[in-house]
C-alpha cells in the first residue's frame, strides 16, 4: 500500500477504470471556467492554464496523457486560459494527515491511524462550517493523503484571503479566546472569568472541541512549544477528566498558570490543523476528483458519507488490489 504507481499502471487506470462521468458535479458544472493544471513526470504541477470546453475533452486527454497528476482550479473565471477576469473561488479547507500537528501514530508517511485522525478533524471542522457558519454547499474529497473541504455557497465564494484567513482561524480554533467578560451595565466593576469550557456555543466551543481532539491524540514524544515534558505528561494523566468533560477538574490539575500558557500553546498549534496557504490563496489548484495520487496509489474521490468513510476500501484502484504482495 501507499507506494507510487508506474507509468503503465496509470495508463491501465486511466483506460480501464477511471470514468469522466464520475466527475463531480460542482466540477462538471461551469467546467470552462475553472483552469486545469497537470504534473506528467512527477515534478510538480508545470503543465497550467489548460481549459476544456466539454467533457469529452477532458475524457480524451486523461486517456491519452495518463497525468502522474491532475488539478483543477477553486476559481472560476472568464478567461481561465490566462488566469483572466476572475469570478470568484471556492472557499476550501485542506486537512493532510501527514502535517497533522499532533498524529498518535508519528508515521514516516500516512498510515491508516493518521488518515482516521484527519478524518475526524474533518467532522468538526464540517461540524462547524454548517451549525455555526450556517453554510450548505459543502464537498469532502478525499485527496489520498488526507482531505480537502470544498464549500461552494455563493456568499463565501466573493471572499477576499483576509476573510478567508479569519474564517480558517475561527474553524480550526487558532486563537486563545478571551475568558473575561464584562457586561454592559458593569463597566466599573471587576470583569467576570468564564473559562472557553464553560461556554456551550460560538467560538469557545469550537476551540474547546479542537483542544479536546489534540488531548486525547498526545503520545508525550510531541515538541510542542511552551510544553514541557512534565506538563506534557500531566495533560496525558489527567485527560481521562477531559474525555468525561470535567474540564474544570483537568484545568485544577494542571494548575491556573500553566492551563492559561497551555490554552495559549494549543491556539497556536492549531494554526496547523489546517494548511493555511491553501486557504488564503483565490488561485490554488486542486488535485482532481477521481485522478490518481500516484506517489500513494489512491484514488482521489469525492466523499458522500464522511462519517462511515474507508480510504482503504473505497479508495484503492484495482490495479493496487492486484498486485502481488497487496
Ligand atoms: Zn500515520
Amino acid at each position: 500500500m501507499f507506494e507510487a504507481s508506474t507509468l503503465e499502471e496509470r495508463r491501465r487506470y486511466y483506460r480501464e477504470e477511471w470514468n469522466v462521468k464520475e466527475l463531480p458535479d460542482f466540477i462538471k458544472k461551469d467546467l470552462n471556467k475553472r483552469e486545469f493544471g497537470f504534473d506528467h513526470l512527477g515534478n510538480g504541477p508545470n503543465d497550467r492554464y489548460r481549459i476544456f470546453k466539454t467533457q469529452d475533452m477532458i475524457r480524451r486527454f486523461m486517456r491519452y496523457r495518463s497525468p502522474f497528476a491532475a488539478y483543477c482550479s477553486i476559481a472560476f473565471y472568464n478567461k481561465p486560459w490566462q488566469r483572466g477576469d476572475w469570478l470568484k473561488s471556492e472557499l476550501v479547507f485542506d486537512v493532510d494527515a501527514k502535517d497533522l500537528p499532533i498524529r498518535s501514530c508519528n508515521c514516516e508517511g500516512v498510515c491508516n491511524i493518521c488518515l482516521n485522525e484527519a478524518r475526524q478533524i474533518v467532522l468538526l471542522i464540517l461540524d462547524t462550517l454548517r451549525g455555526d457558519l450556517g453554510l450548505k454547499d459543502i464537498h469532502m474529497i478525499y485527496s489520498g493523503r488526507g482531505y480537502h473541504i470544498r464549500v461552494l455557497d455563493e456568499e463565501v465564494m466573493t471572499f477576499d484571503s483576509e476573510v478567508r484567513s479569519q474564517v480558517l482561524k475561527y474553524v480550526s480554533g487558532a486563537e486563545a479566546p478571551k475568558n473575561k467578560y464584562v457586561l454592559e451595565n458593569e463597566v466599573d466593576q471587576k470583569p467576570y472569568e468564564l473559562e472557553h469550557f464553560l461556554i456551550p456555543f460560538g467560538y469557545p466551543a469550537v476551540f474547546t472541541s479542537r483542544v479536546k481532539h489534540s488531548i486525547m491524540h498526545i503520545t508525550g514524544k510531541e515538541k510542542i512549544e511552551n510544553i514541557n515534558t512534565k506538563l506534557l505528561k500531566d495533560i496525558i494523566k489527567y485527560r481521562n477528566l477531559v474525555e468525561k468533560g470535567e474540564w474544570g477538574l483537568f484545568k485544577n490539575k494542571i494548575g491556573p498558570i500553566r492551563y492559561k500558557n497551555f490554552v495559549e500553546s494549543m491556539s497556536q498549534l492549531n494554526m496547523g490543523i489546517v494548511d493555511a496557504k491553501v486557504s488564503i490563496d483565490l488561485k490554488r489548484i486542486l488535485r482532481l476528483p477521481t485522478s490518481l495520487h500516484s506517489k500513494v496509489s489512491m484514488k482521489c474521490m469525492e466523499v458522500k458519507n464522511i462519517e462511515n468513510f474507508d480510504p482503504l476500501k473505497e479508495a484503492v484502484p484495482k490495479f493496487v488490489m492486484e498486485r502481488k504482495d497487496y
